[in-house]
């Protein structure tokens, strides 16, 4: 079947939200591509929380955006409420959230697909994939075939999806829709490692049926602030979310059915996220915990369903309308969508290389809930860099390699493809070394160079960006030179913020060293300060407050850094380096690390390891 002219470059097998981004970075790289889904009205589909970002997520959107990616633009788009986590904690750990009108995501996803040069997307179902030479075959369940030279594996919790409630159990992807059930066999007869995750959702419920008066409303921010550094026109608050508790009567409800629960009947042999438990997990893993919060989620502006985040399950169906009644306001609730869990398959990602390549399967990829992580953002960065390499290889351009150092999209990556992961594998700001660094108020700085380097950032986004540049700079050196001198004005502020008055003259610097001053408070005294936005004025004030510590990582940052150049050749034989330990031998031989860094942190392999591949690359250099 021919939709370009000539071969088709590359093929994308998803359009969630890892397809998409891959799909629009290969696109948008030149290359022809095709995306293909089992059903276009689930494009970009949120089958669990209506929201983007959260904590350690709404770093991976900022960064991708800065790179170049389309989650934040579309985020902004349809977000109807903002909030900005964590703000009472340091800066490395402020996240932004926003809650999506799903449809509305979901749409604004597919046109911009469809309007995209290069692109084509396709409903179909892929059920064979084979190699044919340099080129892959794909045959799609209607018997079309289509030959491509890359291929993008986004399947997410479609392939082999298994749908678990209570007692019942069948073939099913989320929301009803159809699972892959032939692409596993396919892949297998490849040789690709697969094994069975799950996850789960709680019930969508509708409104009228909650007394939403008894609970604890939560606002958004005021006023919000959006993610992608592309958004002029920061989003507006459109809607609230609600707090609720479980209560002992919940805990009896899920004790007295416990039994029923597929998992802890032991129907379900997948491994599900730790982060993101059940309530029934919750309620068996802390049984000493009193109650535990839920937060009731509008799941768009057109629609009445409702998400209650907090409370996913697998128990029957009867035994969650009983369990959802004992929450107060939920007592007269009527379940739209019921609760269930997901199990699938997906592949161990130590068998692939950082650029998400198979190592043993050129022109192969993999991105999203199929390499083993679990969230929207999780997929969504790996899909861009898989889409990135596989059209750079394709390109011949240098492979996008993220490194720790870098972002939270090379923390992911490093940590999926260097130790694997036994179980979904989130993102949390503890898995970065450097997260003081690695902030969401900064990713424009960290990565928008490579963004524009890689030719995926206009021209008026980098203009915004170098006038962002310049104004920190400017702000931060007024910060250093400007002198107050002691004034009952300046001491009656700062005697208000609970910190020592002055007696002589004081550098603006060494006052927003103060933790308990800010901009804000010195607001009458600095009178010379320019017309700049709050987030700039932010970024100086984090800049100064927290420069030991960010100039101790970023000595810890340049040594990595140091190791990273200490390449390892990809075809380098560990088996014929003596010195080495049988495992370490064996894990260095699977995983194939890029560099030293990358070698040092694979389990099982120990510093003494490390010291025989220095000593042999400085005697092979
Ligand atoms: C029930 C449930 C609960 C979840 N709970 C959470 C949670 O609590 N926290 C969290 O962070 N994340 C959760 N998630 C995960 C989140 O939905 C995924 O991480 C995210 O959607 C993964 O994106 P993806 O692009 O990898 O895959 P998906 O969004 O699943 O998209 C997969 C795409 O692949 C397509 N596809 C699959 N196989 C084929 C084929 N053979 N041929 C053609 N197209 C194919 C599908 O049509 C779809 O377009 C949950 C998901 C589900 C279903």
């Amino acid at each position: 079947m021919q939709y370009f002219a000539g071969e088709l470059d590359i093929a994308v097998i998803g359009a969630g939200h890892a397809g998409i981004e891959a799909a629009l970075a290969a696109a948008r790289l030149g290359c022809k591509t095709m995306i293909f889904t089992i059903n276009l009205d689930a494009v970009a589909n949120l089958p669990c929380n209506p929201a983007i970002g959260g904590t350690a997520k709404g770093q991976l959107v900022r960064e991708l955006d800065a790179l170049g990616g389309e989650m934040g633009r579309a985020a902004d788009a349809t977000s109807i409420q903002s909030r900005m986590l964590n703000r009472g904690k340091g800066p490395a750990v402020h996240s932004l959230r926003a809650q999506i009108d799903r449809r509305a995501y979901a749409e604004r996803m597919k046109h911009a697909l469809e309007l995209q040069d290069h692109l084509l997307l396709k409903q179909a179902e892929i059920i064979d994939l084979v190699r044919d030479g340099a080129q892959w075959l794909l045959t799609t369940q209607m018997g079309a075939q289509y030959r491509c030279r890359a291929v993008i594996l986004c399947t997410g919790t479609y392939l082999g999806g298994k749908i678990y409630v209570g007692e019942v159990c069948y073939n099913g992807g989320p929301d009803g829709m159809f699972a892959a059930t032939r692409l596993s066999a396919a892949l297998q007869k490849l040789q690709i490692p697969l094994r069975r995750f799950k996850t789960g959702t709680p019930a969508r419920v509708l409104r009228s049926s909650v007394d939403l008066e008894q609970l604890e409303v939560q606002p958004g921010d005021e006023p919000p602030v959006p993610f992608s550094y592309d958004t002029v026109t920061p989003p507006a608050n459109k809607a609230v979310c609600h707090i609720a508790w479980t209560n002992e009567q919940t805990r009896q409800v899920i004790l007295d059915n416990i039994h029923r629960s597929p998992l802890y009947a032991g129907r379900i042999e997948g491994i599900g996220p730790r982060y993101c438990p059940s309530i029934e997990d919750k309620i068996m893993r802390f049984p000493d915990k009193q109650r535990h919060q839920l937060f009731i989620e509008p799941c768009g502006l057109h629609t009445e369903e409702l998400y209650l985040q907090g409370m996913s399950s697998s128990l029957p169906e009867e035994v969650q309308v009983q369990m959802y009644r004992t929450i107060r306001g939920l007592e007269q609730v009527q379940i739209m969508r019921t609760a269930y869990a997901i199990e699938y398959d997906c592949v161990d990602p130590t068998a692939l290389y950082a650029t998400l390549e198979f190592i043993d399967l050129p022109g192969l990829y993999g991105a999203g809930q199929f390499n083993g992580s679990s969230g929207y953002e999780e997929a969504a960065v790996q899909g861009f860099v898989a889409g990135v390499n596989a059209a750079h290889k394709l390109l011949g351009r240098p492979p996008l390699v993220l490194s720790r150092a870098d972002s939270y999209i090379g923390t992911l990556i490093d940590d999926l493809v260097t130790k694997g992961c036994n179980e979904p594998y989130r993102m949390m700001t503890s898995r970065s070394e450097y997260r003081l660094v690695l902030r969401q108020d900064n990713a424009d700085q960290r990565l928008m160079a490579t963004g524009r380097q890689l030719g995926l950032i206009h021209d008026d986004q980098w203009a915004r960006f170098e006038n962002r540049q310049a104004l920190r700079k400017q702000e931060l050196q007024r910060a250093q030179t400007t002198v107050f001198p002691p004034s009952e004005q300046l001491n009656a502020i700062l005697t208000a913020c609970g910190t020592t008055p002055v007696t002589t003259g004081i550098r603006l610097a060494e006052l927003l060293r103060r933790p308990q001053v800010s901009y804000a408070d010195l607001t009458p005294v600095d009178t010379g300060r320019p017309a700049i936005p709050p987030e700039i004025l932010e970024q100086v004030q984090t800049a100064i407050r927290y420069e030991g510590y960010i100039r101790r990582q970023s000595a810890a940052i340049k040594e990595a850094r140091r190791m990273e150049q200490k390449t390892l050749p990809a075809d380098l034989d560990y088996t014929a380096i003596s010195g080495l330990r049988l495992e370490a031998r064996e894990k260095l031989q699977k995983i194939r690390p890029a560099h030293i860094g990358q070698a040092s942190r694979i389990s099982g392999v120990s510093p003494a390891d490390i010291s025989v591949l220095l000593i042999y690359l400085e005697k092979n250099r």
